[in-house]
């Protein structure tokens, strides 16, 4: 039902009263020819993978993020498993990772034969708390995978001291913060090994799925580049085993196109994250529902993600849902209480700030052609909840 109704909304353009969650379509629009121009450029030159299409977008990112090396892969989650798998985890491991996060970032950890670490999080940055994971080692953590979610870095000085101390990794899933920065260093370019995601809606979203890893190490980007292709060097002789997971050059040329605006594109989502505040605090909503904070640096919003608390969440989303406005949940349970996990043994209430960030997020429409009177609709149907389910614009019950 509501997957049908962004679709709907998604493909309507904006024109009527609707307001989607994401459209891609009208930051791909514009650049069309030039997409179509790349594309075809790509089909004549019959190089299909590791292009130079695919090392301009690794330069580029690389460049970006302020690492010495990136390295296309075929996803962001084949970019955590190769972090990993570079990183050497494999049975026996322990890895430290959020359970408030998309499931990619704990499943490549599991298929390696290591054990998914759970910790909770920050309740202000969504993030995992440095303290949490300072408790959750031990003598097998071999690994930390901070996800800097919504578009916000972890708290990464902490995890960068308990690395070097205990010789632990720390890899970085930068799937939704491409840009961001943590005391004026970029996203993937902090820990060891940065992984991004290049899915349709990532800040920088291609036409399929792509992803990529970032390093300031000789060793581990040579260490990627060996293991995506299955470990071999020189051809058909195999120094590991490998995978398979290539960034083809179709996508890394839309890739390019788009590139040259990702910054720009940051910026507008700051903005429209800015403008949120002011017209929630105009609409005196300040109480009843409580705003995303930029804690640890510079934010780039894939997800403007807000809590509503005393069990309203669900009914303000159909309020919207029934009005045309998109929202959505990330995420809306837990990984340590996901059926797959239930092996671990991690009963409900084990990690009572992600529990509680299930029950109370609603992500609402940011993305950077979101127009001033989609975001002055959102705010106002959300007031509108508010002020007809008895509570006053703002009377917090919970
Ligand atoms: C999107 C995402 C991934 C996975 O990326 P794919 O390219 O879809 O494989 C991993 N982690 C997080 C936090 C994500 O948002």
């Amino acid at each position: 039902m509501d997957s049908q109704n962004q679709k709907s909304s998604a493909s309507c353009g904006g024109n009527d009263r609707k307001t989607p969650l994401l459209d891609v379509m009208r930051a791909n629009r514009p650049l069309r020819e030039e997409i179509l121009a790349a594309i075809t450029e790509v089909c004549d030159s019959g190089r299909f993978v590791f292009g130079p299409d695919c090392q301009q977008l690794e330069q580029d990112v690389a460049a970006f993020c302020g690492a010495k090396h990136a390295v296309g892969c075929a996803s962001g989650s084949d970019a955590i498993l190769l972090a990993l798998m570079a990183c050497g985890i494999g049975a026996g491991d322990e890895v430290i990772t959020p359970s408030f996060t998309f499931f990619a970032t704990a499943s490549a950890v599991w298929r390696l034969g290591a054990t998914p670490v759970f910790v909770d999080i920050d309740p202000a940055s969504f993030n995992i708390d440095p303290e949490c994971v300072a408790q959750a080692i031990t003598p097998r953590t071999k690994a930390i995978i901070p996800v800097h979610l919504f578009g916000q870095c972890t708290e990464m000085a902490p995890l960068i001291a308990l690395g070097r101390r205990h010789q632990i990794s720390i890899v970085e899933d930068c799937a939704q913060a491409i840009g961001a920065s943590y005391q004026g260093r970029g996203a993937g370019a902090i820990g060891d090994v940065g992984c991004f995601s290049f899915y349709p809606t990532k800040n920088l979203g291609g036409f399929g799925d792509g992803g990529m890893l970032t390093t300031n190490s000789d060793q581990l980007a040579d260490q990627f580049t060996l293991l995506r292709g299955h470990g071999m060097r020189p051809r058909y002789y195999h120094q590991v085993v490998g995978i398979n997971s290539r960034l083809d050059s179709i996508q890394a040329a839309v890739l390019n196109v788009k590139f040259r605006h990702l910054a720009a594109w940051n910026q507008q989502r700051s903005e429209l994250a800015r403008r949120y505040g002011e017209l929630f605090a105009e609409y005196g909503l300040l109480d009843a529902i409580v705003l995303p904070a930029t804690v640890t640096g510079e934010h780039v919003w894939n997800q403007y993600t807000i809590r509503i608390s005393g069990h309203r969440r669900d009914s303000l989303r159909e309020h919207l849902t029934q009005r045309g406005v998109g929202t959505e949940i990330f995420y809306p349970a837990p990984l340590h209480l996901q059926k797959c996990f239930e092996g671990l043994g991690i009963p409900k209430g084990a990690l009572p700030e992600t529990e509680r960030a299930a029950e109370e997020v609603l992500c609402l429409p940011i993305f950077p052609e979101l127009t001033h009177e989609e975001q002055n609709n959102v705010v106002s149907r959300i007031g509108e909840y508010f002020a007809a389910c008895g509570a006053g614009a703002g009377r917090r019950t919970a």
